[in-house]
């Protein structure tokens, strides 16, 4: 398939955009590189275009005509979608809405939608599954529920198929050494780990009285890997017209805290970590744990990551080289 990647140039859409490829499918990259990175976009050309900007959106979905979409551009941050929610709002809602008119447009009826466990809000039962009620706690998860409902929308309206996979935490790095995460400014957990390490600064803990066995959050982290094989097969699947259900969780079912993040980083890289505690983050739940049962029953994905320190020590091997 010739498929287009929004956002890949980010962390997740650049390893999908990868494995999309050795798989044989031909990619072209629209980012608008706010956040992502040009030196990441290796597997096919790279299309600048903000999502904001309607006409040049639909330009590039005519030059290219892609069997299929995936869209991950998106800003994705908890805290900073509190402070600033209308910069959320704006981007990845009307940002989406532009790209599925475009699709429509040109007939591109697939699309392969970056939706996250966000949309759950406060889990209500320890294993978040499909059914378990969509009640944000946040601006970022908000904004990726209601693109979830606009999808919802256009299948039935104009046939536009297509799938929702609602990612616990990404973490890992490309094993070859293309690829890795990083972000400015970076918020999350794994890299800024690291880089308490690099830089010999504290990491803020945010929070340590949450009702959690250690006091701290609790998140289901999910190799970047498997996410993007998790991709490859709903593709595949819109290709063949098998019926899937509008959305499936990514996650591997086992929790950690952020102290236990802490002390497998210790283990990896045999230094000790700095910490700080720090008051909790706005938007943050306690814990987010995802059932993934339907996506390997539906899509035959088959999580190859599960051991939360392999992904952590290919991610130390790329960040240590780079930072
Ligand atoms: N976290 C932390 N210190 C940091 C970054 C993150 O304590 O410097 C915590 C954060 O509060 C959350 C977990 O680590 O409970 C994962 O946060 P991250 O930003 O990586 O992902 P999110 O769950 O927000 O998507």
């Amino acid at each position: 398939m010739k498929i287009l990647i929004t956002g890949g140039a980010g962390y997740i859409g650049s390893h999908t955009a990868k494995h999309l490829a050795r798989f044989g499918h031909q990619i072209v990259v629209l980012d608008n590189l706010s956040r992502g990175h040009p030196w990441a976009v290796k597997w096919g050309p790279l299309e600048p275009v903000d999502l904001l900007d309607l006409p040049a959106v639909q330009g590039a979905v005519q030059r290219h005509r892609p069997d299929a979409v995936v869209h991950f551009a998106a800003y994705a941050l908890v805290g900073e979608s509190v402070q600033d929610p209308g910069l959320y709002y704006r981007n990845n809602f009307v940002g989406s809405l532009n790209l599925i008119q475009a699709m429509v447009e040109a007939d591109c009826a697939k699309l392969v939608f970056s939706s996250t466990c966000a949309t759950y809000g406060n889990p209500q039962r320890p294993l978040l599954d499909e059914s378990h009620p969509q009640s944000p706690t946040n601006p970022y998860g908000h904004s990726k529920l209601m693109v979830e409902q606009v999808l919802a929308d256009f299948d039935r309206s104009q046939g536009l198929k297509s799938c929702a996979l609602r990612y616990f935490n990404a973490c890992g790095a490309d094993p070859e050494g293309e690829l890795g995460e990083v972000h400015d400014p970076e918020t999350h957990l794994i890299p800024c780990i690291f880089n308490a390490l690099i830089h010999d600064q504290p990491l803020k803990i945010f929070g340590d009285q949450y009702p959690t066995p250690d006091g701290t959050c609790i998140r289901d982290y999910i190799n970047i890997l498997d996410l993007a094989s998790a991709h490859r097969l709903a593709l595949e699947a819109l290709e063949a017209r098998k019926p899937l259900r509008p959305a499936y969780n990514l996650g591997t079912g086992r929790g950690h805290s952020v102290r236990e993040v802490v002390a497998i980083v210790e283990k990896v890289t045999g230094r000790k970590v700095p910490v700080e505690i720090c008051q909790p983050r706005p938007g943050d739940p306690p814990s987010l744990v995802a059932s993934a049962q339907l996506a390997r029953q539906d899509l035959g994905w088959q999580p190859e990551w599960t051991d939360l320190e392999a992904s952590i020590r290919v991610a130390w091997d790329w960040h240590k080289r780079w930072f």
